[in-house]
């Protein structure tokens, strides 16, 4: 977890533990995690770069477990486990951290970014905040040499923390996403809840489609992102020209689509995500970095009774996708092709902090909790490697302790059955 209890009496436990919670709920709320890389946040990124003349800039949100780079110019990751990041005591200070020089501060001489290459020693974190105040993640400036930060640059920070706060908000009210053209997560999240109150009301069937497209960082580690974009718009249009009108079609994520096909059943659907497996893998994208052709995983969920949101059959699809990946990649698995209850409870969509327990309790992995259900739920971690079918989730803020298998799994992410 984030802080330290060393010197902090219980109240004071307390009161950080409910912060969090309410943090993690306006987190949640913003629904912002893993979107789509946006232009406008890499030029704040940029712009902190210049402005203080350092090595890395970084806009980021912090969920339960890890620092997610919204943007970051002067280091390779795109993530950080949260344990591991100077920004965490941004977070435990509820107010911005400089660090002058990192060798000179007891909380991060031994930290290996600081002894190791990454030769960090300088940090300016501010908190970037909703304009309820909450604290969503942070904008970092970080030099690999020690210096000074005056209370002007401070406050310059923190005004471009606003600036990506701003830029947020914009990107929240878009209904279309720049790169494709195609519905942005929450415009297709509304269509689909509405979509699903008919089909419950006029009792027709409905499914829903998530496809990711297979190793992409490969394509952007080896042709550069301008390359990978080119492949996103061409797996989009892919889709689009095999979709019918009435069907829905939005991105939920960097190279994440999802697709709500009304009046379809699972058999249907299964079809259906067949036909945009076969055509994006048929496609050609030329460019200046030559000719790429890339392959998509699929996962189909069928309305069933007791579903009623776009949540419960989103969650179901992306089971399944991570199924399809483990399989073997370039293919489609149903929800129910999963070792789960076929009358499988409702879910609801969240984000709070849980723990992975193992091998007799003994190792412990900390993780954000997506959807939880009476009879399931969907965890992220910074690795799954290593976590064993059979373990037990705590989700301390709801009182939940119970062992459960994994039912399916990426490098990330768990789908979890309980019992
Ligand atoms: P898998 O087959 O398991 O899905 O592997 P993967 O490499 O596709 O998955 P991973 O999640 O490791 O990598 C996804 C990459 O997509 C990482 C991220 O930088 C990149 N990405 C996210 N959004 C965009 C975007 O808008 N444009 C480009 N070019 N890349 C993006
Ligand atoms: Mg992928
Ligand atoms: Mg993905």
């Amino acid at each position: 977890m984030v802080v330290k209890p060393t010197g902090r009496s219980m109240t004071d436990m307390k009161d950080i533990n409910d912060r969090e919670i309410v943090r993690l709920t306006a987190l949640g709320q913003l629904d912002f995690l893993d979107t789509p890389r946006d232009h406008g946040i890499e030029r704040v990124v940029r712009l902190i770069k210049s402005v203080f003349a350092i090595e890395i800039g970084i806009v980021s949100l912090i969920d339960a477990h890890r620092q997610w780079y919204m943007a970051c110019s002067g280091l390779s990751a795109e993530e950080m486990p949260r344990e591991d990041t100077f920004c965490q005591y941004v977070i435990a200070a509820d107010k911005p951290v400089v660090v002058h020089d990192a060798t000179k501060d007891a909380r991060f001489s031994q930290h290996p970014a600081v002894t190791g290459q990454e030769h960090i020693r300088f940090y300016a974190g501010v908190p970037l905040r909703t304009r309820d105040g909450h604290m969503i993640g942070t904008v970092c400036a970080i030099d690999r040499s020690p210096r000074g930060f005056a209370d002007r640059e401070l406050d310059i920070l923190t005004e471009l923390a606003g600036v990506a706060m701003d830029r947020i908000e914009l990107l929240r009210s878009a209904a279309t996403d720049g790169l494709t053209g195609t519905l942005t997560r929450r415009a297709f999240r509304d269509e689909a809840d509405k979509l699903i109150s008919l089909a419950v009301r006029h009792q027709h069937d409905l499914s829903g489609i998530v496809l990711d497209v297979d190793h992409f960082k490969r394509i952007n580690d080896t042709h550069g992102h301008p390359a990978g974009d080119e492949v996103l718009k061409a797996v989009a249009s892919a889709c689009q020209s095999n979709l019918r009108a009435s069907d829905l079609f939005g991105r939920l994520g960097g190279e994440e689509f999802a697709i709500m096909l009304p009046h379809v059943d699972a058999k249907g659907a299964l079809a259906a995500a067949e036909k945009l497996r076969a055509a994006i893998a048929a496609a050609t994208i030329h460019g200046d970095f030559g000719r790429l052709a890339v392959t998509a995983s699929f996962g189909i969920s069928t309305l069933a009774t007791g579903t009623r949101d776009s949540g419960t059959l989103l969650a179901q699809a992306d089971a399944a996708m991570y199924y399809a990946k483990a399989a073997g990649r370039n293919r489609c698995a149903d929800w129910s092709d999963l070792d789960v209850d076929p009358q499988a409870g409702p879910r609801q969509s969240v984000l709070k902090a849980g723990t992975i327990l193992y091998d007799d309790r003994h190792s412990r992995i900390e993780c954000t909790v997506r959807s939880l259900g009476t009879d399931g739920a969907a965890v992220t971690v910074s690795n799954s490697a290593g976590i064993p079918p059979d373990l037990v989730l705590v989700v301390a803020s709801e009182g939940l302790e119970t062992r459960c298998h994994v039912v399916a799994r990426d490098r990330q992410n768990l789908e979890l059955a309980f019992g």
